[in-house]
């Protein structure tokens, strides 16, 4: 593979730029495991894991390197895995905020385009329709509408009729995965080796234009697919799928539903740390600043906290209420 396999444009050797002098070499993040990553580098796959600046100074779960990154990577001396410098500004982010979860997650980077996949099988529904289509129009990347199942229904065209009012300007295909019809129009998407994610309601089709697209099965369809025993779909990691003839699929498992999905811009930097240590502060609006007894600097001057990250967190304006606690 090619770095511009991997999707990395012109954009992308501007950003890398001011790291290429360091030695650091180019990558994109193929693989997210829990311990390490997998990146793909010109001609290669290695694994990676962040450095400890990077894990530091991310203000959020989100800031730190996700699947579909392209970072800036020191190859190790001797064997060892390769550390990930740098995260290049990202085009596009599709982030969760699970429930009860206050940490957002980064599903995916730099999806060019999401194929929002709904079937005419019955379990078509226009309003969740609706909601992935605002979701994905938040995260940056393009939506696309794919009818799947389309040699079930003699209603095609009333069907897409109707998104198509609900989605002007939105392009629309109907096609038949098991079929195999339509699929060609999908090839455009991928041109200029651009990333595509696949996103819908489970039993749509998702894992069977999957494999098609990618000419070989990379997935287990419905039939044959393993639960685990809380039913739900034992899927590994994400992962980028990098096709032979150019561009690459998406496979997050999180990001498959809709239920959990924020958007980048509706999530807060979170400063748990600094907010822990400010409820020791003895005024209640102390701004960590020259107020006495303030317990947010009297933990810098312990070393267990960076004024780093007290100057980030004062760039976000938090102030909180009056009065002594
Ligand atoms: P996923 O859960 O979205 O990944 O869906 P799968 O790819 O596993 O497909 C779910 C079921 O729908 C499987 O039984 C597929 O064979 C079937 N299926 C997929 N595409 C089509 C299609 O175009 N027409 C019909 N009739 N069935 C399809
Ligand atoms: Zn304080």
């Amino acid at each position: 593979m090619s770095l511009a396999a991997l999707g990395w444009t012109g954009r992308h050797d501007q950003d890398f730029a001011a790291h290429a002098g360091d030695g650091l070499v180019p990558g994109r993040v193929v693989g997210e495991h829990r311990t390490h990553y997998r990146v793909a580098i010109d001609m290669a796959e290695l694994t990676a894991t962040p450095t400890g600046r990077l894990r530091n100074n991310a203000l959020q779960r989100s800031d730190l390197p996700g699947v579909g990154d392209f970072v800036a990577l020191r190859l190790a001396a001797d064997d060892g895995p390769a550390t990930i410098e740098a995260v290049l500004p990202r085009t596009s982010a599709l982030v969760r905020k699970a429930a009860g979860e206050r940490r957002p997650q980064l599903l995916a980077a730099n999806v060019d385009a999401v194929f929002i996949v709904t079937a005419l099988d019955g379990d078509f529904n226009l309003q969740r329709l609706g909601r992935y289509l605002a979701l994905v129009h938040d995260s940056g990347a393009a939506p696309v509408i794919v009818v799947n199942k389309s040699d079930l229904s003699l209603e095609a065209a009333g069907t897409i009729g109707q998104i198509a009012g609900m989605a002007p300007g939105v392009p629309i295909h109907a096609i038949s995965a098991r079929g195999q019809t339509g699929i060609r129009e999908l090839e455009p998407y991928f041109d200029g080796n651009r990333t595509v994610a696949l996103v819908g309601s489970s039993g749509v089709g998702k894992s069977t234009l999957t494999n098609l697209l990618l000419g070989h099965e990379a997935q287990a369809t419905g039939e044959v697919r393993t639960h685990d025993n809380r039913g739900r779909h034992t899927t590994t990691h994400r992962q980028l799928f990098l096709r032979t003839q150019g561009g690459a699929i998406m496979d997050t498992p999180g990001m498959r539903g809709l239920e959990l999905w924020v958007t980048a811009e509706s999530i807060e930097p979170d400063f748990e740390d600094i907010e822990a240590f400010a409820l020791e502060c003895r005024f209640r609006n102390c701004r960590h600043s020259s107020e006495p007894a303030c317990a947010v600097r009297a933990a810098i001057a312990r070393g267990d906290l960076t004024a780093e990250r007290l100057a980030d967190y004062a760039k976000l304006g938090r102030a909180a209420g009056g009065g002594v606690r």
